[in-house]
């Protein structure tokens, strides 16, 4: 059986800038039929990965040029997903890819609100990747909250990474909450309609473009802890 660092080292040499592994049992407080086991029963570990954003992206004028790294992004971090399905495969291990945004099952159409088969962010900071921020988003120590996340569920059971503990938001900081201009953020959810209206306009030719991103921006952990 691979070692949890093996398992890793192959997630890294396939493009991955992070890699942690979580047990299953920390996802018992997800909602049921959100849950590794409810998409695949016989998963006993969720390989959790992500890419960094680069950083100026969100800083530019124009929402372009982030909507199209977004979609870049979400393209390698599930084909990252799917090759380590395949090496693992050949190492005996069965796993199965989950889509790093869509397609998902979930969909409130009254509120806008959607739900991924695995919430990314929960199995990143499940796998030790980091914390949740105020403004829902994950921050990784070193990349901030500048990364987009990718899973896979496997069948083994391999050592799970430590929770990160040793960093948070700061105490009194509620700089993404007040910077929403959709009153979106209540410092544990986001409300996804009011989210979804602000930060998410649809051309005329079809195409969503992301038009919001100041949770993120004004963040001080933005780009890691130092
Ligand atoms: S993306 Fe924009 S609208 Fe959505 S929660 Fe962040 S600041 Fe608010
Ligand atoms: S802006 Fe402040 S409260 Fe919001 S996620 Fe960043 S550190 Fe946390």
């Amino acid at each position: 059986m691979l070692s949890s660092e093996e398992i890793k080292s192959i997630t890294l040499s396939l493009g991955a800038d992070k890699c942690g592994i979580a047990s299953t049992d920390r996802f018992s407080s997800a909602p049921i039929g959100f849950r590794p086991s409810d998409i695949y029963s016989k998963c006993k570990s969720v390989v959790a990965f992500l890419k960094n954003l680069p950083p100026e992206v969100i800083m530019v004028e124009n929402p372009v040029p982030y909507t199209h790294t977004a979609h870049m992004l979400y393209a390698a971090l599930d084909q990252i997903g799917l090759n380590l399905c395949y090496e693992l495969e050949k190492l005996k291990i069965t796993s199965v890819p989950v889509p790093t945004d869509n397609p998902y099952l979930f969909w409130d159409a009254d509120n806008k609100h959607g739900m991924a088969i695995l919430s990314m962010r929960h199995a990143a900071f499940n796998a030790g990747l980091g914390i949740l921020g105020r403004n829902t988003l994950l921050i990784n120590r070193d990349y901030g909250n500048m990364v987009y996340i990718g899973a896979l569920l496997i069948d083994a059971e391999v050592e799970p990474d430590p929770i990160v503990t040793d960093f948070a938001c700061p105490e009194n900081c509620r700089l993404c909450l007040d910077a929403c201009p959709a009153n979106a953020l209540d410092g544990i959810t986001v409300n996804q309609k009011r989210c979804r209206e602000n930060s998410c306009y649809q051309h005329p030719r079809g195409w969503d473009i992301y038009t919001c991103n100041e949770c993120r921006k004004v963040c001080p952990l933005r780009n890691g802890e130092t």
